[in-house]
């Protein structure tokens, strides 16, 4: 068999194995360059293609090419410059013609940003440029089968997880997938903010009946970061009734939050429960294996190459926010581009070094908790038993507040450490630190001189 019809072979059976996104990002630009002595050689473009695909798919491809080629007895995998420069012709032709594409007047509904008046979607969310990884695959399967079933099998979806992660890329996603395959359907995206100025300006107004219509006639309804409908007690009530409305006629709602229904202070109970009604999935950080496709899709359609280290500098630095990793990586290629001299990741560190999280590894729960502890003058233990005096729950609540949001230690980590608190406990205590904070300018001070003492030892 000549290679190619091999190879074609053996992509036809991969393709039906795994999801498209993985599919090209994994096996574009492959080819089978050479057989020599039972052994294939396949040319992949860079080397985490080639890692990937040893220990992913080494065995797939073996048993397909030998279901053909029974003479065939290994596999290689090569990297090779014909497959690199044929990765960034695509780039530049999909490039080019998504730009042609643009120049078509009918696009006149989009304005620069690219976001439509109507359905205010921003139309770059697609589930093809959304990296699938451990920590969103759940959300991303239950977003797919969304768009397959509106309206019936999960009603509402309920998306969670941290700020950065791709929640909003995920449901614009879902509603952009479902313009594409079915006509005529009404999609409209809004952020809870947004929604909760609407409906104020419509009861000042006394348009509440147009606002109802232009809710309730939607075939699908996204919501996004609706933990900001806490303590809002009108918009609760309201957005109640739109919910009720659409999941009787069953259309589809879709719902995202920074965290579970379960954990939105002053929620109301009757919409957390129809949030439970439906599937609930969260996205936790991206591994290590996602962030570098992350990085290197972006690198590929702005046809920009860099050098792999810096490529891994930044994946390793940068966990936790995949905006960060991105606007890393932004930044990076803007000083690449003025650099005159080498460029390299000595020059990257110093250029990242001011947005790096750090990894604090040396220091531990338990160094903080005495560090503050100290500060206060209150002894450890106090710390941990339960009481609500003042000069103790202070200082609790500022341990906790500092292990979230300057180490990055999870909820219920945290509880558990300070005696064995529920997440939530944390989270409130967060929270009000957080807002005491916006306002209290000595807290401040004092925040801001403990956590010069925590770093510096
Ligand atoms: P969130 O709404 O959770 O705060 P966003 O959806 O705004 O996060 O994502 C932040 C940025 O990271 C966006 O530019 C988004 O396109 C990108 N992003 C997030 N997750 C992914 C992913 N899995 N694959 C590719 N890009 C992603
Ligand atoms: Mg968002």
């Amino acid at each position: 068999m000549e290679n190619e019809e091999l190879w074609q072979h053996v992509l036809s059976e991969v393709e039906l194995s795994v999801s498209k996104a993985s599919f090209n990002t994994w096996f574009q630009h492959t080819n089978i360059q050479t057989k020599q002595d039972g052994v294939v050689f396949i040319s992949v473009p860079n080397s985490f293609a080639k890692e990937w695909l040893e220990n992913k798919f080494f065995k797939f491809i073996l048993k397909s090419i030998r279901s053909v080629a029974v003479d065939i007895k290994d596999v290689k995998f090569v990297i090779s410059s014909v497959a690199q420069n044929a990765a960034v012709a695509t780039a530049a032709k999909q490039k080019k013609k998504k730009e042609e594409e643009r120049e078509i007047p009918l696009d006149n509904q989009l304005d620069f940003t690219g976001i439509d008046a109507e359905t205010n979607l921003n139309t770059k969310y697609t589930f093809d440029d959304f990296v699938v990884g451990s920590a969103n695959e759940l959300a991303h399967a239950a977003a797919i089968s969304v768009t397959k079933n509106l309206g019936t099998v999960y009603n509402p979806l309920f998306l969670y997880g941290g700020v950065g992660l791709g929640k909003t890329h995920l449901i614009q996603a879902i509603g952009n997938e479902v313009l594409r395959l079915y006509k005529g359907k009404k999609v409209k995206y809004v952020s809870s903010e947004k929604f909760t100025n609407e409906l104020i300006a419509a009861i000042q107004s006394r348009e509440m009946d147009k606002f109802k219509e232009e809710y309730r006639q939607n075939d699908v309804l996204i919501i996004d970061d609706v933990q900001f409908l806490a303590g809002k007690d009108k918009t609760q009530e309201e957005f109640f009734h739109t919910f009720n409305s659409l999941y009787e006629k069953n259309k589809q709602i879709i719902i995202s939050s920074d965290r579970p229904p379960k954990a939105i202070p002053t929620l109301e109970d009757r919409l957390q429960s129809r949030f439970e009604g439906g599937m609930i999935a969260d996205i936790g950080y991206p591994d290590y294996e996602t962030r570098l496709v992350i990085l290197q899709n972006k690198l590929i359609k702005k046809q920009i190459s860099l050098p792999e280290e810096i490529i891994e500098f930044i994946a390793n630095n940068f966990q936790k926010n995949i905006r960060e990793l991105e606007g890393a990586l932004n930044k990076v290629i803007v000083h690449m581009k003025i650099s005159k001299g080498s460029f390299g990741v000595e020059e990257v560190k110093k250029i990242l070094y001011p947005s790096i999280q750090t990894p604090k590894k040396n220091i531990n729960i338990k160094q903080v908790i005495q560090m503050v502890a100290n500060f206060y003058g209150v002894n450890e233990k106090q710390l941990i038993i339960k009481t609500r005096k003042q000069e103790i729950v202070k200082p609790r609540q500022v341990i906790m507040y500092l292990l979230r949001e300057e180490f990055k230690f999870s909820y219920p980590s945290i509880g558990s450490k300070i005696g064995g608190r529920d997440h939530t406990t944390v989270m409130h205590a967060c929270e009000k630190i957080s807002r005491q904070l916006k306002e209290d300018e000595s807290l401040n001070e004092e925040i801001n001189l403990i956590k010069k003492i925590v770093h510096n030892g």
